[in-house]
């Protein structure tokens, strides 16, 4: 049984909380004056500098630890303008960046596959994160194709049940650790997580994609119709939707496979870290035909279409009515 070691949660916990400091300045600085030009570079100065510092960390920390993330410097490097912007936020917490630096800790041990890696997705949700709404930075390390830990920091989720985390927290987990939501300073007790015990679908809560091309939005209303469901999905950008899951406060993830993109495989980046913090409290996750998830085939799940998490109790019902819409 592939298990993790405590300083291996630590690293992620660690570097997934000071990855969250640095877009928040950026977001602080950059979102304001850019949201009427629809500009959209402080997400990529965002996405470049959060992934440049996760690079940085394994480069101290696991230097020949493997790292499958989203972005790759190719794009930076013929920009020297965003670039040197990058590179100026990093060094307000590492000192000795330079753009080469930069360009190399984006590109630190990148893979495709491999026995053991990390997985990042330096900003999940970058509509959500130029709105000012959910978006998250998700950390993961698979080990022999099962993820073993996960981190998400989620810098805009509130938890109502816990006014002292009203501004963002980290939800992260373990294998066989439990699941567990801690405030973005660390200064709190962490409390573990607990999926909701509803059993009943039409109480069921559902989450989805605010972005109807990432979903099928038809199939969804014939789904919550079948279900009898009387909740109105709730919409949600980035894997925050799977800490509201683990948390309790929804019982029904989809991911719907879009019309216009049948073929869409889901990217590890974006199912790792959640995958694990929902689990881990007590929910259940699958593709949309029951079968696990398949972390073996590269940056893309390939052998998986679309997702299905639950709170666990309605996972048989949820399948059943996948089946009967076609999804
Ligand atoms: P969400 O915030 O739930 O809309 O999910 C955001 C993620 O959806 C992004 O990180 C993308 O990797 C992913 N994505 C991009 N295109 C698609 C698509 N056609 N179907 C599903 N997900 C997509
Ligand atoms: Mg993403």
């Amino acid at each position: 049984m592939t298990t993790f070691h405590p300083h291996e949660i630590q690293f992620a916990l660690e570097t997934t909380r000071q990855a969250v400091n640095l877009v928040q300045m950026i977001q602080k600085e950059l979102v304001g004056e850019a949201l009427t030009k629809e500009d959209r570079s402080p997400v990529t100065v965002a996405d470049f500098a959060a992934q440049a510092y996760v690079g940085y960390r394994l480069s101290q920390v696991y230097p020949e630890d493997k790292l499958i993330a989203e972005e790759d410097s190719a794009r930076l490097k013929n920009d020297p303008a965003t670039l040197e912007r990058v590179t100026h936020f990093i060094q307000r917490q590492v000192e000795l960046a330079a753009p080469e630096k930069v360009t190399s800790w984006i590109d630190h041990n990148r893979v495709d596959g491999g026995d053991r890696f990390w997985t990042l997705d330096p900003i999940d949700g970058t509509k959500g994160f130029l709105r000012g709404d959910q978006y998250a930075i998700a950390l993961a390390l698979v080990v022999n194709g099962q993820v073993v830990l996960g981190v998400l920091g989620c810098p805009h989720l509130n938890l109502a049940a816990k006014p002292s985390l009203n501004s963002g927290a980290l939800f992260y987990a373990a294998r066989d650790y439990g699941a567990w939501a801690i405030d973005l300073q660390m200064s709190q007790t962490a409390r573990r997580l607990k999926t909701s015990g509803r059993t009943d679908p039409a109480q069921a809560r559902i989450l989805r994609s605010l972005e109807s091309g990432h979903t099928n939005t038809g199939q969804i209303d014939e789904f919550a119709t079948l279900m009898n469901t009387q909740a109105e999905p709730v919409r949600m950008d980035s894997q925050a939707k799977y800490a509201v899951l683990a948390s309790g406060g929804a019982e029904i993830l989809l991911r719907l496979l879009s019309p216009n993109q049948p073929n869409y495989r889901e990217k590890i980046w974006d199912q790792a870290a959640g995958s694990i913090v929902l689990v881990e409290a007590g929910g259940q996750i699958s593709d949309l035909d029951g079968k696990p998830l398949d972390f073996t085939s590269g940056r893309s799940l390939h052998n998986n279409r679309g997702i299905l998490a639950t709170n666990s109790q309605l996972h048989p019902a949820a399948l059943a009515a996948l089946r009967q819409v076609g999804a």
